[in-house]
């Protein structure tokens, strides 16, 4: 049987997710819990609890059993079934109004589409003249990592799709023995290192930082690493206050991979994170600045601010 992903969202053109234009999945799920997220609704899988449902203006969502559930499908066609759950959400009544992603209380979306490697296959081909490649993102797209592997092994060995570059975008949580299944396959990875120190990752993530000094130096190595992103959430990441080990840390990474500085705000994140500071281009400017003094070169700034 052909593996399948979870999709909250797919954007067919981005010029800010990897080198070029690129198509970029979005995968449900994430393994942290951080404060800053801004999809939370992205982090869990939907349970089919039901809570939503009757929230919704337009009538677009069913709780349902799986065996109705199909049925409810076909006399649609255009439905999205949920394999494990008895959710579904008809797209073509939804407003996308999110109101179901305000009354979640477990921070999913019943928004969510499944799709085959051959599903996924047919739209990147429908986009295939317009980009360069394709990008994996979340939630934590590792986490779906068999139809990660699966999706670029397919795309490698398609003659209409080989042209197209294939990378992923991480939290770095992903161990070497996964790293490595995947290597084959990819061209680069994006990934935020989002503390220096341990207890400053842990408060703002809720998971140790060590995986991800582990990811980014194991795709080092192998070639792979595009990309190290660090949010700038002035007061409380620790990138400042560690200019120095920071600065040698990411002097000693292959000279081509970019350090993308990128500016906090508001916008999408809970009640926590709304009290803490947004980014300004001077608090950037001022980071990028100390970087530079200490020889880090390759910085990219963000393209807006708040
Ligand atoms: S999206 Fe949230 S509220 Fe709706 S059914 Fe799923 S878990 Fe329950
Ligand atoms: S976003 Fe769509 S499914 Fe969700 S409440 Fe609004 S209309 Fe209903």
């Amino acid at each position: 049987m052909s593996k399948h992903a979870i999709v909250s969202q797919i954007l067919p053109f981005s010029c800010v997710d990897g080198p070029g234009s690129r198509l970029v999945i979005f995968l449900q799920g994430c393994n942290y819990q951080c404060k800053n997220c801004h999809n939370p609704h992205t982090i869990s899988l939907c349970d089919a609890c039901g809570d939503c449902v009757e929230h919704c203006p337009e009538q677009a969502l069913t709780l349902m059993a799986s065996q109705d559930a199909l049925s409810y499908d076909i006399a649609l066609q255009g439905a999205v079934v949920k394999e494990k759950s008895h959710i579904v959400w008809n797209s073509s009544l939804c407003s996308q109004c999110d109101t179901c992603l305000a009354v979640c209380p477990k921070k999913s979306t019943p928004k969510t589409s499944n799709y085959t490697i051959e599903q996924m296959l047919e739209v990147i081909s429908s986009q295939r003249h317009f980009i360069d490649g394709i990008t994996v993102s979340g939630g934590e797209a590792s986490l779906q990592l068999p139809f990660v592997i699966e999706l670029f092994k397919a795309i490698k060995s398609s003659e209409h799709l080989s042209h197209l570059n294939c990378m992923i975008d991480t939290n770095g949580s992903l161990p070497p023995t996964g790293w490595h299944k995947l290597l084959p396959f990819l061209d680069g990875a994006m990934v935020d290192l989002k503390a220096w120190q341990q207890d400053t990752h842990h408060y703002i993530t809720g998971r140790d930082n060590h995986p991800v000094f582990k990811s980014i130096e194991l795709l080092a190595q192998h070639h792979k690493l595009y990309e190290v992103r660090l949010l700038h959430i002035p007061g409380i990441t620790d990138y400042d206050v560690e200019i120095n080990a920071l600065a040698t840390y990411l002097q000693q990474l292959p000279s081509d991979t970019r350090v993308k500085l990128n500016a906090f705000h508001h916008h999408g994140v809970g009640q926590v994170a709304s009290t803490w500071p947004q980014c300004t281009q001077a608090d950037i400017e001022a980071l990028a600045s100390q970087l530079t003094q200490r020889g880090v070169s390759n910085i990219a700034l963000p393209a807006l601010y708040i």
